[in-house]
């Protein structure tokens, strides 16, 4: 396809460039509404036959998938949505909308479902509510079959794809793996939504920040992404796509030397063991960060686990995967966080609730501790997968101590249940916290008194600090995780940690960042959890520095009032030391 060629900047968010055609999907659709003519009836009423037995199938292989890959409860989901698309009541609306109304099909079928959503909606009962996200993701596949974007998007099943959506979910980017799926492009959101530290993890460039996306992004357009610069290329020139082609390959022969360091030690030039983990979602992330040189898992964020379905998974799906993990990982530690949703990260059931302010809401332990059954459930897979001794167990989003304290009663009573059941299980699993609220940063003596180890999630920590959205591409310049305000409160964490002898780690992104390294080891960090890929360049940070004067650079940039003067000096600080070697 040609078409106009076009520069569009944007955010770089996941490094990395890719070339592809263009396919975009959002959870929204633009329908065209349109009065057709009589004789155009009988030709909607089919192409709505059509996309009904397309859709049919679809659900019906995605049934078979989702049974041989997760689960027969979770398959059996499905069977609504098949439902769904054979109501005669729903069916009939459409067509009369159709053939007496003379609506276009796409504006007939959404008006119709539409409606059914906000009704079920309305009823105050779980059950229903769910059975609105089920019709919400059927009206959804069906409007894709009825709207060109969409047929453009699947045809080209063997083309390098560049995914386009206005805001990207968790969800959607989880299980890309086995997809062409080679970049992506957002109109919102910021460096540390979930789905840019998901892209990241999986090596595929992110641009966000593209105003207006629906409107100058076409579809089936080829693009190159540019993730470093944090632009798109819109129907680029054949001499632009060589040098990006000449470029990927540049970049990766670097990272295969990069790799080769794996098997060299994380240690300081004074010998100080820094021990580099990884930060995965999935057992196929686990397996890459061993491939890296993970010395274990220092945050597993098992909420991804179940983003690409529709409900929490049996205590079975659980243990069975926490176990596999452990084992693959022995005997390095594996940090199983308990869920995290919330936020930006919705299972499919709950994304017909909305929070005004979801960040501030509903999320992470508050969850756990409001539906304790989830929790427990939860915490039984972790026990009873404990048993090789390497499993450790972390709360997320703790604000106060009350909440460790409900949490640990939980926990007992779950330890009792299983003793009770003669159930076999490891008791003795170390308990830690994420601190990623400032008041848990300020109060961290109390906290580091009743738990076993913490690790600071800097992602949000920054977030709730300095009042940004970590999500919204518009007040990205205020994120800053070089503020005063921000290494100030490291110190503070990481002395604590030193003065009450407890384990203190860093598994936010920053953890990753090389720039960072030589401040986190200087406020006493030991411990860096961070997306697999970047574990090569950390080490080889690590390799460069003496912790004395790392000390002395973190102490020194206490003094500073502007986060670019900071950045400035371990900018200049890095530079100096790869001019060194
Ligand atoms: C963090 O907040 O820094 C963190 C590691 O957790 P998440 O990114 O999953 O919120
Ligand atoms: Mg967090």
């Amino acid at each position: 396809m040609t078409g106009v060629r076009k520069k569009i900047r944007g955010l770089p968010v996941s490094p990395g460039t890719a070339i592809g055609k263009v396919c975009i999907i959002g959870t929204s659709h633009v329908v065209k509404k349109q009065r057709i003519r009589h004789k155009d009836v009988k030709g909607e009423l089919e192409k709505f036959k059509d996309a009904l037995k397309l859709t049919r199938l679809e659900l019906e292989q995605l049934k078979e998938k989702v049974s041989v890959s997760i689960g027969k409860n979770e398959a059996d989901i499905f069977d609504v949505q098949i439902l769904l698309t054979e109501d005669p009541y729903l069916t009939a609306q459409i067509e009369h909308k159709v053939a007496v109304e003379h609506k276009n099909l796409a504006w007939a079928v959404e008006e119709t479902l539409q409606d059914s959503i906000n009704s079920l909606q309305k009823i105050d009962d779980t059950y229903m509510r769910e059975r609105a996200a089920d019709l919400r993701d059927v009206a959804s596949r069906i409007l894709g079959k009825i709207t060109e974007s969409q047929r453009e998007c699947f045809i080209d099943e063997n083309a390098d794809i560049i995914l386009a959506s206005e805001n990207l979910l968790p969800s959607q980017t989880v299980g890309m793996h086995t997809k062409r799926i080679r970049g992506f492009i957002t109109e919102h959101g910021g460096a540390t939504s979930h789905a840019a530290i998901l892209a990241r993890s999986l090596g595929v460039p992110l641009v966000s920040g593209i105003l207006d996306l629906a409107r100058v992004i076409p579809f089936g357009a080829i693009a190159i992404v540019d993730g470093f610069r944090g632009e798109v290329i819109l129907n680029p020139s054949q001499d632009r796509i060589r040098y990006f082609q000449k470029l990927q390959k540049t970049i990766l022969q670097r990272e295969k030397q990069t790799e080769k360091l794996a098997k060299l030690p994380a240690v300081t030039k004074d010998k100080v063991e820094i021990k580099l983990m990884a930060n995965i979602g999935s057992l196929e992330d686990a397996l890459h960060a061993i491939k890296l040189g993970a010395e274990g898992v220092g945050l597993y964020r098992t909420e991804l686990h179940f983003m690409d379905r529709q409900s929490y998974g049996s205590e079975e799906d659980q243990y069975l995967d926490y176990k596999n993990i452990a084992q693959k990982m022995f005997p390095h530690p594996v940090v199983i966080r308990t869920l995290d949703i919330g936020g930006d990260k919705y299972l499919h059931t709950d994304l017909s609730y909305k929070e005004p302010n979801p960040y501030l809401g509903l999320r992470a332990i508050r969850i756990s501790l409001r539906d304790p059954d989830i929790f427990k459930t939860q915490l039984r897979a972790i026990f009873r997968a404990a048993t090789l001794g390497n499993i450790k167990l972390m709360l997320p989003m703790i604000s106060s101590v009350e909440e460790i304290l409900a949490a640990q009663k939980l926990i007992r009573a779950t330890l009792k249940e299983l003793k009770k059941a003669g159930i076999e299980h490891n008791p003795k699993v170390p308990l830690g916290m994420m601190i990623e609220i400032p008041s848990a940063a300020i109060n961290i003596h109390s906290f580091l008194k009743i738990v076993d180890f913490v690790s600071v999630g800097t992602n949000d920590l920054v977030q709730y600090t300095l009042a940004v959205d970590r999500g919204n591409e518009q007040v990205s310049s205020l994120y800053q995780p070089f503020h005063p305000a921000i290494l100030s409160l490291l110190e503070i964490i990481g002395r604590a940690g030193q003065e009450l002898g407890k384990e203190t780690s860093v598994c936010g992104e920053i953890a990753g960042d090389p720039l960072f390294t030589e401040l986190l080891v200087g406020f006493g960090f030991r411990n860096l959890s961070m997306s697999a890929p970047f574990i090569p360049h950390v080490k080889l940070r690590v390799r460069q520095l003496y912790t004395d004067e790392c000390k002395k650079s973190s102490q020194k940039v206490l003094k500073f009032s502007l986060s670019s003067e900071i950045r400035k000096y371990v900018e200049k600080q890095l530079e100096a030391n790869h001019f060194a070697k």
